[in-house]
């Protein structure tokens, strides 16, 4: 598809609208805080709802046992918009973590993941020049996504 000016918010919102079922169904509590402006960056949208997607779906995934917070913030300045997801699950381990980005790496039961998930993201997020992170500890997990402007 062609290169566009994408609303992040607003293919963020859709998503949320997407998953929502799921959201209520392992007891997440979604807050957003995307400021007033909508930052928009150049791409493909379609491509950008996956992966908004993919890691919206990991994040409730990861608080299906005990519920918990789902935090979604853009921000833009000069040179970056920035997208932060943040669930309240358990965290990844390190020896996780090294491997999240990897093709067919899960730690879902058989049936469950397919471990495509996030080498779809990397590989999205490639085509668009921009950079992911994750940030995790015991209680938490913080992925930011930043797209040169
Ligand atoms: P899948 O969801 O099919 O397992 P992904 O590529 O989407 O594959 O994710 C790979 C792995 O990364 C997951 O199996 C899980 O172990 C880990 N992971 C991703 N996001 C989170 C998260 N928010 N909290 C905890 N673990 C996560
Ligand atoms: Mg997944």
């Amino acid at each position: 598809g062609d290169r566009q000016r994408v609303d992040i918010q607003d293919g963020l919102r859709s998503t949320v609208t997407m998953l929502a079922h799921k959201a209520r169904k392992n007891k997440v509590k979604i807050e957003e805080n995307m400021n007033g402006d909508a930052p928009t960056v150049l791409g493909l949208p379609g491509e950008l709802n996956q992966v908004w997607t993919n890691i919206i779906d990991n994040a409730l995934d990861a608080m299906e046992d005990n519920g918990g917070t789902l935090t979604i913030s853009t921000e833009s300045d000069d040179n970056y918009v920035r997208v932060r997801i943040k669930d309240s699950g358990p965290g990844i381990p390190d020896d996780v973590k090294t491997h999240i980005f990897e093709p067919f790496y899960t730690t879902k039961p058989q049936g469950k993941g397919t471990g495509l998930g996030l080498d779809i993201v990397k590989k999205i997020l490639d085509q668009h020049h921009a950079d992911i992170r994750v940030e995790t500890q015991p209680g938490n997990t913080e992925f930011t996504i930043a797209f040169a402007k």
